[in-house]
C-alpha cells in the first residue's frame, strides 16, 4: 500500500469509526457498563468494519494496515467506551504473533477466521501466582506419543468467555535455568480439557470478560506450538506485548480526551457567583495541564507506532509511552471530574466511568512499575 492510500483509508476508516461511537456506542455505554453486559451487537458490528484484522496483511483476509493507524482505531474507539477495545485488543497481540512466528500451515489456518471475527482471541499469560513475573508461571505442558498435556490455571484473561482461542504460554522445561527458556507459546483453542472458569467482577473495563482459564489434561496437538518450536514463547510475548503497550497507551489517550473533551464543555456551561467556571484561572490552569498532557501522551504513542512501522524492536518508545499515557490518563480523569464538581460523581454522567476505566491502564500489558524497569534497562544500556 503506497502512503497516499494509506491516508485515505485510515481517514476513512477513522470516520467510520467516529461516527460509530457517536450513533451506536455513546448512547448506551454507561447502561452497558451499569449492567455489566457484554456488547455483542457493537462488537458485531466492529467485526463488519475489519476491526478484528486492522493489523493483519490483506492475503490473510485483514486490513493490512499499520500500527499508526491501529493507534488510532483504538484512540477513537476508546473516546466513547474503552471496555469495546477489549474484544479486539489481546485479540490482535495473538493476530501478531500468529502473523509473525507461525509458520504457514499456521497463519494459514487462523489468520483469516481471526480477521473476520469468526474466531475470537485473546492472551493467557497471568496466572494466580505471577502476573509480572511471566517467567514463575507454573501451568506445565508435558509431551504425550509426541502432543502435549497441558495442566494449570491463568487469571485476568480478558475474553476469557467469549474468546475461542488463545495464545498460551506453559512451561515445557519447567527445570532449565534460565526459567524463561523453557516456556513455549501454544495457540490453544477451548475444548479437550480447556475451558473458562469465573467471570470476574470488576470497578472499571465493565461489560468485557475477564475470567479464569482452566486447563485440566487439555490435550492439545503439537502442530499448535507456536512457529513449531519449543522454548521460544517468552521471547514471542515480550516482542508481542510491545504492540500491545501501544493499544494501552492510545486506549489511555482517548479515555483521557473523552473526559478532557466533556469537562472542557461543562466549564464553558456552569457558572458559580455569576461567571462562567472557565473564566477562573484555577479552572483554566486544570484545563491547560490536562489539554497538555493529553497532547504529549499521544505524540508520544504516535512516535511508538511509526518506530513499529518502520521495523525492528521498540520497547524503549512503546515503555515510555504506556507508562506516560497510563499517569496522565488517570490524572486527566480525576481532574475532569473535579471540574464537574457533584455531578462528576454520580453515574447520570459518563465522567465518572472514564475515571473508573482509567486505573486498567497502568496495569494491563505490564504495569507502570515494570515499564520503568524495562526504560531504565534500555536507558542504562543506551549511555553505558
Ligand atoms: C482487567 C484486567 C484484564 C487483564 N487481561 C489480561 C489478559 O488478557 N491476559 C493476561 O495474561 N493478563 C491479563 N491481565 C493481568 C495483568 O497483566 C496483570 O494483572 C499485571 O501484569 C500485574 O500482575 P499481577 O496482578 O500479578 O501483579 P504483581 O505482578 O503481583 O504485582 C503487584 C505489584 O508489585 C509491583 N511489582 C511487581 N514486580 C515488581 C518489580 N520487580 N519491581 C517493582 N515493582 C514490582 C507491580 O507493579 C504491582 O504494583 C489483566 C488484568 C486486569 C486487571
Amino acid at each position: 500500500m503506497n502512503n497516499k492510500n494509506l491516508e485515505e483509508i485510515r481517514k476513512q476508516i477513522l470516520n467510520t469509526v467516529q461516527e460509530f461511537i457517536t450513533r451506536e456506542v455513546k448512547p448506551i455505554a454507561s447502561k452497558l457498563d451499569e449492567k455489566d453486559s457484554y456488547p455483542s451487537s457493537l462488537i458485531d458490528q466492529m467485526a463488519e468494519m475489519g476491526l478484528f484484522g486492522i493489523t493483519i496483511d490483506e492475503k490473510y483476509g485483514g486490513l493490512g494496515l499499520d500500527y499508526s493507524t491501529y493507534a488510532m482505531i483504538f484512540e477513537e474507539l476508546s473516546k466513547g467506551w474503552m471496555s469495546i477495545t477489549g474484544p479486539i485488543g489481546t485479540h490482535s497481540i495473538l493476530s501478531y504473533a500468529i502473523q509473525k512466528y507461525g509458520t504457514e500451515d499456521q497463519k494459514i489456518k487462523w489468520l483469516p477466521k481471526l480477521a473476520s471475527g469468526e474466531k475470537r482471541g485473546g492472551l493467557a499469560l497471568t496466572e494466580p501466582g505471577s502476573g509480572s513475573d511471566v517467567a514463575s508461571i507454573k501451568t506445565e505442558a508435558k509431551k504425550q506419543n509426541g502432543n502435549y498435556i497441558i495442566n494449570g490455571n491463568k487469571l485476568f484473561i480478558t475474553n476469557g468467555k467469549n474468546g475461542d482461542v488463545f495464545f498460551l504460554l506453559a512451561k515445557t522445561d519447567p527445570k532449565i535455568a534460565p526459567k524463561h527458556r523453557g516456556i513455549t507459546g501454544f495457540i490453544a483453542e477451548k475444548g479437550n480439557g480447556f475451558t473458562s472458569g469465573k467471570d470476574l467482577n470488576k470497578m472499571g473495563y465493565r461489560g468485557v470478560d475477564t475470567t479464569e482459564l482452566i486447563f485440566q489434561d487439555y490435550k492439545i496437538n503439537k502442530e499448535n506450538v507456536l512457529g513449531k518450536v519449543e522454548g521460544q514463547g517468552f521471547y514471542q510475548v515480550m516482542d508481542a506485548l510491545e504492540t500491545g503497550r501501544i493499544n494501552i497507551a492510545a486506549r489511555a489517550v482517548g479515555v483521557a480526551t473523552g473526559a478532557f473533551e466533556s469537562a472542557i464543555k461543562y466549564a464553558q456551561e456552569r457558572k458559580t457567583f455569576g461567571k462562567k467556571i472557565s473564566e477562573r484561572q484555577t479552572i483554566q490552569n486544570y484545563l491547560a495541564d490536562m489539554g497538555t498532557k493529553i497532547h504529549a501522551a499521544r505524540l508520544m504513542t504516535y512516535d511508538a507506532a511509526k518506530k513499529k512501522d518502520s521495523g525492528g524492536r521498540f520497547d524503549l518508545e512503546s515503555g515510555m509511552a504506556k507508562l506516560f499515557a497510563s499517569e496522565i490518563c488517570r490524572e486527566v480523569t480525576f481532574d475532569a471530574m473535579r471540574i464537574f464538581g457533584g455531578y462528576g460523581f454520580i453515574k447520570d454522567l459518563p465522567i465518572e466511568r472514564y475515571y473508573r476505566d482509567a486505573p486498567l491502564m497502568i496495569i494491563g500489558e505490564g504495569t507502570s512499575e515494570i515499564q520503568r524497569l524495562i526504560i531504565a534497562r534500555n536507558l542504562l544500556k543506551k549511555y553505558s
